[in-house]
Parts: C-alpha cells; structure tokens; sequence
C-alpha cells in the first residue's frame, strides 16, 4: 500500500490565531472561535485559545488571522486512475485542484478509461480497481472516492449486492451508458441504494460519445440521490423543467461548473425560494471537454456568491457540509470526530473586497495559503490561486 502518499498517521496538530471560523454548517455557518485541534486526522477540539488544550503538539501552524473552512469537495469529477487524465492528456490535475482548496472528489464514473469496459463483468471489474486504486494511492493526499460503474442493459440485483460487498460506494452518472431509460433506472438506482451504494444521474443533453439527453422525466422517474449537474453538463434541460426538478424531487441538486451559468443560477434561486439550499452541492464536472479546473469550485462559490446573491458564508456550505451530508462523508464540517481536513484563505492581494467574506461577494476568488488533509499539511501559498494577503506558517513541531 502507498502510506507515503496521505495515508500517514498525524499526530496532534494545533492551528491557532484563526481569523474566521466557516463551518460548512448552513444552520451555523460561523463559528466564535479562534484554534482548532485535531489528532490521529481528527478534529479534538473547536474554540477559543483560551479554553483549547493546545499542549504536546506535533505540529503548530499559525493562520496568521486567515479564514479557516472545512476542505473543499468536489462533488462531481471525472477521474481514470492516479494523478493522470487522458480527457487533456494531463499529469497533476488533482495536485493543481488540491491548490484550489479541494481536498475531496467524488467519482461520477471513470468514463474517459481509453476502452472503458462496456460488458458487466468488465465494468465491475473497472470498478472494483478504480475503488482500489484510489484508496490505496492519493494523488498528493487528496481523498478520490472513485470506483463508479457506468450502468449497463442486463444488470441484476445481484450485481449491485458483489458490487457493494466489494467495497463500491457510488454509481457513475446514470445515462452515460447503455441504460437512458427511467424505469430501468429506476430498477437499478433503487437496487444500488439497497445496498448503500450513493446513486446520481446525468441531466440534460449528451456529453460524451453513447450518452444522451436525459429529461425531467428520466430524472424524476429514476429517483437518483444527485440530480447530477442540474445546469446540464455541458447542455442544459430548459428552465422550466430545471423548475420542475427542484420542486418535484427531494434529491441533492447538483451545480456544475462545466454547466450552464444561467441554469445555474436559476437553479439557486429556485432553490433559495423554496428554503431548500440544504439539498444544493457543486461540482466540476472535470476533466471534460471544457478542460480541467483546478479553481473550478472556488469560481463556482464566487460566482453564486456574487451574482445569486447567497451570503458567502453560505455559499461555502454548498462545497462543504451539504455535499458530506448528502454523500455520506465524515469530512465538510468543522465539528468534533470530524476529519481534519482544512483550507485556509485570505482575500486576494487588492481584491475590493475588504475581508475574505466582502472579497468573494464581490466575486473575486479568494487566495489560498494553506490545505490541510487528515491533520497533516498538505500544500503552502497556492500556485493557482492570486495571492493571499496573509499567508498561515508552520511555527513549531
Ligand atoms: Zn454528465
């Protein structure tokens, strides 16, 4: 196994002088509190200097007055197998996501595999291996929740029960292969969530060769747990059934940034006027043809920041709490037992913002100066991001 590659063991880590708390709660998306502890990779402590044991650390870092918020996930990736996608031929894209504050990414199918198994043995063959690659191997410590097979004709029940039992925890976006039709879908989500497997479906026109345009109706009928890039990924359905989606089902409602802005945004608003933010998440939907973004998700929290006009405290709660939440993960909240998995930001250097939270309504992107995975450092300053104005340091072991 890679133990070198993020899987180490973190002794007791203490991150003091704390600026601003974001929880990723959306009940409670600002914490009164100044230093967080963590030890063996989990949160042991939330509060204020005074009242924190910060004794026998291992590892001190200084915020220097920064922002804390739990690491960010992304809901909706594309990835194949290590730090490599074929999709732009590119090395490292996890790494430059990792500088853009994303310390979780959750499969939506390996799909850009060259010659991705079609029959079912193959694709849960493919399944199985990519599940395992990924939990023995983090690309720069970044957690790949991968392994997420590409539903086809023929399964039965009993392959989601081999599936699961082999330790697959997700499905691929339903309508990439062979499967585009809601009753059949609908047969197999409500197989794959028997066996706990989290289950999202693909909404709205084709994307990649064999796919095609999934409706409101295929969606609705299917009962995924994701209304996958609700904005379409790329295409997007026509508002009206977007509206009718939001309404209608109960599901999480994903927001890509490979979508449609529009869409997007009338997906939020939807979403705001009938007090369900809870059930919205974001994504990039990289690698695509759009490329990959390493500061995907942080534009995404920008830009439903500024222009749906969500407080930026609560935006980050999208990117955080409710995807752990609707995905089942221990990570996305600062909270006792919880992973220590962090980002620390500040505003960028002459952003008119005037703190990190004015600087992302304004739209601009915050700077990263820090990640945190499991309680251990992960990255410094961000080569991606502009640059902070204060920047957190490691100040004792
Ligand atoms: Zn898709």
């Amino acid at each position: 196994m890679a133990e070198a590659q993020g899987t180490a063991a973190a002794g007791k880590l203490v991150i003091r002088n704390i600026g601003l708390m974001l929880s990723g709660d959306l009940a409670k998306p600002i914490l009164d509190a100044d230093t967080v502890t963590a030890d063996g990779g989990r949160i042991t402590a939330v509060g204020k200097a005074k009242d924190v044991d910060q004794e026998r650390a291992t590892v001190v870092v200084d915020a220097k007055g920064t922002t804390l918020a739990p690491g960010l996930i992304d809901s909706h990736v594309h990835p194949v197998f290590g730090d490599w996608t074929p999709r732009q031929t590119q090395l490292n894209w996890i790494d430059s996501f990792l500088h853009g504050g994303v310390t979780t990414m959750i499969s939506a199918g390996e799909v850009h595999l060259p010659g991705r198994p079609k029959d079912i043995v193959g694709l849960k063959a493919l399944a199985i291996t990519a599940q395992r690659a990924f939990a023995g191997f983090r690309p720069s410590g970044v957690k790949v929740h991968a392994g997420a097979p590409v539903l086809e004709h023929g399964m039965v029940e009993n392959d989601f029960k081999e599936l699961a039992a082999a330790g697959v925890t997700l499905l691929g976006e339903v309508g990439l292969g062979g499967v585009k039709a809601g009753a059949e879908a609908r047969q197999m989500v409500a197989w794959a969530r028997k066996y706990g497997i989290n289950s999202t479906i693909h909404t709205g026109g084709p994307s990649i060769p064999g796919s095609g345009l999934i409706d409101k109706d295929v969606v609705l009928e299917a009962d995924a747990d994701v209304i996958g890039h609700i904005n379409g990924g790329h295409t997007a359905l026509p508002i009206e059934q977007i509206l009718e989606l939001c309404v209608r089902s109960k599901r999480a409602i994903e927001i890509v940034h490979n979508g449609n802005e529009r869409a997007a945004l009338f997906a939020l608003r939807t979403a705001r006027e009938a007090r369900q933010l809870e059930r919205v998440i974001l994504g990039t939907d990289s690698p695509a043809g759009s490329g990959v973004q390493p500061l995907g998700i942080l534009r995404m929290v920008a830009m439903l920041c500024c222009l749906g006009e969500i407080p930026p405290e609560q935006v980050f709660c999208f990117a955080t709490g409710n995807t752990a939440r609707l995905r089942k993960l221990d990570c996305g909240l600062i909270e006792v037992g919880r992973s220590a998995d962090f980002v620390l930001m500040d505003r960028a250097q002459e952003s008119a913002g005037k703190t990190l939270l004015e600087s992302v309504a304004v739209g601009d992107l915050p700077g990263v100066g820090m990640t945190i995975i499991d309680g251990v450092v992960r990255s410094g300053r961000s080569r991606n991001t502009p640059p902070a104005v204060a920047i957190p340091e490691v100040v004792g072991h």
